[in-house]
């Protein structure tokens, strides 16, 4: 997670505490994103709640092809919509909706976008800097910092950590990797890291 602007994880572990204070979540608290997309306004449908859609889209959504789509984000003016394939385990699902969330908290202009026939601008292939931000951003969102040090330092596993926070083991040894959260346990325990 190289070429991220100075500053930026900072800015995400902030906003991390900032969400949690404002709904009244202790700090070290797993955060369902669900309730932060209620409180930032963003509505957040599966796809049987979208009005108008087939049977045989959805079946083809969520049955014939649920590994080809995570989700789907519209905007219209300041409104926002995330359209998350619930195929998909919840942990794989939180972590795609905070990603999705840092999009547009971010206010990342997508490089493609299309209207659909009811006027709803369809965001798709934001660039690599936005990408990177965004995972970033899901990644601290879900699992702050200094949560996950608390957790290891006390002896948890990364599985431990991943249910505490409702998150796959893969984003855990993401977020141990990009916090340097071992590199300062070692240190803590007196081993030289050069
Ligand atoms: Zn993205």
């Amino acid at each position: 997670m190289s070429g991220l602007r100075r500053g930026f994880k900072t800015w995400c572990e902030n906003a991390a505490k900032g969400y949690r204070r404002d709904l009244g979540i202790p700090p070290t608290a797993a955060l369902d994103p669900r309730r932060l997309a209620e409180y930032l306004k963003i509505v957040v449908w599966t796809p049987a709640q979208v009005p108008g859609l087939s049977h045989e889209d959805l079946r083809q959504l969520t049955v014939m092809a649920p590994d080809e789509w995570s989700a789907a984000t519209l905007r219209e003016g300041e409104h926002c919509l995330v359209i998350l394939n619930d195929a998909h385990d919840v942990s794989r699902q939180n972590n795609t909706l905070a990603h999705e969330i840092g999009h547009i908290v971010l206010k990342h202009e997508p490089a493609k976008m299309f209207v659909t026939f009811d006027g709803l601008m369809m965001m798709s292939d934001y660039n690599e800097e936005n990408e990177q931000e965004a995972i970033c951003f899901a990644g601290a969102i879900l699992v702050p910092r200094e949560a996950l040090v608390n957790l290891i330092s006390s002896g948890a596993t990364n599985s431990d950590a991943a249910n505490y926070f409702n998150v796959s083991d893969a984003l855990i040894r993401m977020r141990r990797n990009t916090t340097g959260i071992d590199i300062q346990a070692a240190r803590r325990r007196g081993v030289w890291i050069p």
